[in-house]
């Protein structure tokens, strides 16, 4: 192990540990984090992947953060992250998670290329991708289709209950990774959830990261009770201009 990889493993380790994920880590897992956290600095510039370069940030905001729902996720579910960007949280998920099957989407084509290429140089078998915009893909094939579908620093609640609902099955999961305004936004898509048939299954607010550098974060997990009715979701412009 190079010395890089040697502070790498100790940054996950502590990241992880802090989070309470240290179940989830085991050494080849590490070894798939590091190639993955190489690919994202190699290729950053290629692709303009993320903000945070270094070592901590990257494992703790990007790896640890991505996994704060994982234990949400039922065994075997098929999982569709919706505005995935560099592949978040779906790289982290099909690294810790092999049972599922999960489809990185993103509007952006270098994206989701760079989420397949990541995937294939990882040998994550059990994931693939998806270019295309959320609401013009849940008009297709992959309408009702999965049983849990999650974001993460996408959109407002309200308009992102209206992207990631569809793609659920009736009885499914939507999995919201949200920061400190969680709890509000929630409040604010009260309507937003009858309009489209879900209902709140668990909430927790918690901080990721220690002492000064600790980021206040909020989980939501909504269940979708019947159909999404056909009128949703709407053009972009319209979700934007008026939210439900
Ligand atoms: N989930 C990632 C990326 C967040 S950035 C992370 O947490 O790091 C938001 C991403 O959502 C961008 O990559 C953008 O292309 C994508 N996006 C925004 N609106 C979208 C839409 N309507 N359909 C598909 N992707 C969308």
């Amino acid at each position: 192990m190079t010395e890089q990889e040697a502070t790498f493993q100790s940054a996950l380790t502590a990241a992880f540990f802090s989070s309470g994920l240290a179940s989830l880590l085991t050494p080849e897992r590490g070894e798939a984090f590091y190639a993955l956290y190489r690919l994202l600095l190699e290729e950053n510039e290629k692709y303009n992947l993320t903000a945070l370069t270094s070592m901590e940030d990257v494992v703790l905001l990007h790896f640890a953060d991505s996994l704060m729902g994982a234990d949400l996720i039922p065994a075997g579910a098929s999982v569709i992250d919706v505005g995935c960007g560099a592949g978040f949280p779906s790289l982290p998920l099909a690294i810790v998670r092999p049972d599922l099957t999960v489809t990185a989407s993103d509007a952006t084509a270098k994206r989701t290329a760079f989420v397949g290429m990541v995937a294939e140089r990882l040998g994550l078998c059990g994931l693939r991708t998806l270019t295309g915009r959320a609401e013009e893909l849940s008009r297709t094939a992959h309408r009702d289709a999965y049983d849990v579908a999650t974001a993460r620093a996408v959109a407002a609640l309200p308009t992102l209950l209206e992207l990631c609902a569809p793609f659920v099955r009736k009885g499914g999961l939507f999995l919201a990774l949200k920061g400190r305004s969680a709890m509000q936004e929630l409040e604010a898509a009260r309507h937003a959830m009858g309009e489209l048939k879900c209902k709140v299954r668990f909430t927790e607010e918690y901080d990721i990261g220690e002492g000064e550098a600790a980021q206040a974060r909020g989980i939501l997990l909504l269940e979708k009770l019947a159909p999404t009715p056909a009128t949703y979701p709407r053009a972009y412009a319209r979700m934007k201009s008026r939210p439900l």
